[in-house]
């Protein structure tokens, strides 16, 4: 522990007191391990796109190129200034949310329609990947925020697609548990080595393996959908076979009983 002395003084100017505050060093220390970690993250990841855009830049500008390799060169850095942007609007949204992570205003919602609403943005006709909801007719509601939840479903059920191969099949379900619901997103792709199934959680974390590089991603989103459940007094995990495929599952908290109802159950049958 240490201890601070914040002389409180009268309007005069004389100290009158003092308001000793004592402030965990372990607790300090993790939050600047945790903010080195984010910036040398930002700062790497930010830098290989920036990197590779003034790299061609440079190179177009010391040597001769014809049309074509101009055409190609321009294509690159475009495509590396859209990942810059990606992981720049990403890293925004994460940090927006943790500033506001205190101040929300959660509310008992039905999570049914959220997971039905994020299936069907997918399920385009010209999908390349089935998608199958298999939801219970009633789930109690939890306590929650719509555009969170929204965006947590989002992010897990566009990985599910970004990691499987096209013709795959990707569940979504839902049940209830004693006094939680757990929702999971299942699907017939890559897999995920067992040792890196926390890590995947992690800011910008993203495996280095050819299916994944290929797949054009930040390593926000599962970071982004952790701090959202935890947000949430919730949990988020995966169980995955390499080669087979993933389950990610998110359990939340049912709402607490109100007055106005027993917990508030929805029955959409
Ligand atoms: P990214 O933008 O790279 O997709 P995420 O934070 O969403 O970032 O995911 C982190 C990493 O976890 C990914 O790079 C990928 O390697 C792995 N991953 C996430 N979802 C899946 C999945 N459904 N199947 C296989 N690997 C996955």
């Amino acid at each position: 522990l240490e201890a601070h002395a914040v002389p409180l003084k009268n309007d005069s100017g004389d100290v009158v007191s003092l308001l000793g505050i004592t402030l965990n060093i372990t607790e300090r220390k993790e939050l600047d391990r945790c903010k080195d970690e984010m910036i040398s993250a930002v700062s790497h990841d930010m830098r290989t796109p920036l990197a590779a855009m003034l790299g061609y830049l440079q190179f177009v500008m010391e040597n001769p190129v014809d049309e074509e390799q101009m055409r190609d060169y321009l294509g690159i850095m475009y495509k590396e200034g859209n990942r810059l942007n990606d992981l720049i609007s990403g890293f925004l949204d994460m940090q927006r949310f943790k500033a506001k992570r205190n101040t929300y205003n959660f509310k008992s919602i039905d999570i049914r329609p959220i997971v039905v609403e994020t299936a069907a943005l997918f399920a385009s006709p010209s999908a390349k990947h089935h998608i199958v909801a298999d939801l219970p007719s009633h789930l109690p509601l939890v306590l929650g925020d719509e555009l969170l939840l929204h965006q947590a479903f989002n992010n897990l059920l566009s990985n599910a697609i970004k990691y499987s191969p096209d013709g795959g099949e990707v569940n979504l379900g839902a049940k209830l548990e004693e006094d939680s619901v757990t929702l999971w997103v299942k699907d017939e792709g890559i897999g995920i080595q067992p040792e890196l199934r926390d890590k995947i959680f992690d800011i910008f974390y993203r495996v280095d393996n050819k299916a994944s590089r290929r797949a054009n991603g930040t390593g926000l989103g599962l970071a982004l959908v952790k701090e959202i459940v935890t947000a949430l007094s919730g949990r988020v995990w995966v169980e995955s076979e390499l080669g087979k495929g993933s389950t990610f599952y998110i359990t939340l908290p049912v709402a607490k009983k109100t007055n106005h109802s027993e917990y508030g159950g929805v029955d959409n049958s």
